[in-house]
């Protein structure tokens, strides 16, 4: 793992929410993205060298839906950016954590990702993303 490649943050309302992290950090959000296969609508910001992502549901069956059911807005997953994300879902498969996607897929603003089941890494949902170099 290189470093932490952003924090991601499930809200109800997009809108509402970029308006309110404009505010909180100062500065506008830089990009919005739907990802269908995932069921999310997402913004991106950038503060200093860290980057936030909010996450909307685009429908009821997406994961951010049933996060949200279940346990409010907030913090949702931390991910994480890796040089070689084959070669480190192998790694920390061999170290006994449940990868949720075997095959890297593809995410928001421009990453391959992977999730680690948060059950086994004390409740926390982990990201892995690798940078798309087309
Ligand atoms: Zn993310």
């Amino acid at each position: 793992m290189d470093k932490i490649e952003h924090i991601g943050i499930a809200v109800k309302d997009l809108e509402a929410s970029n308006v309110l992290f404009e505010k909180l950090l100062g500065t506008p959000h830089y990009k919005i993205e739907a990802v269908a296969s995932e069921g999310v609508r997402t913004s991106f910001f950038q503060s200093g060298p860290n980057k936030i992502e909010l996450l909307e549901a685009l429908n009821e069956e997406s994961p951010i839906a049933k996060f949200l059911e279940k346990k409010g807005e907030g913090v949702h997953h931390i991910a994480f950016s890796v040089t070689d994300i084959k070669a480190e879902i192998k790694r920390l498969q061999s170290e006994g954590f449940v990868v949720l996607n075997e095959e890297p897929k593809r995410g928001a603003d421009n990453k391959w990702v992977a999730f680690l089941h948060p059950k086994s890494s004390n409740g926390v949902l982990v990201e892995l993303c690798q940078e798309i170099e087309d």
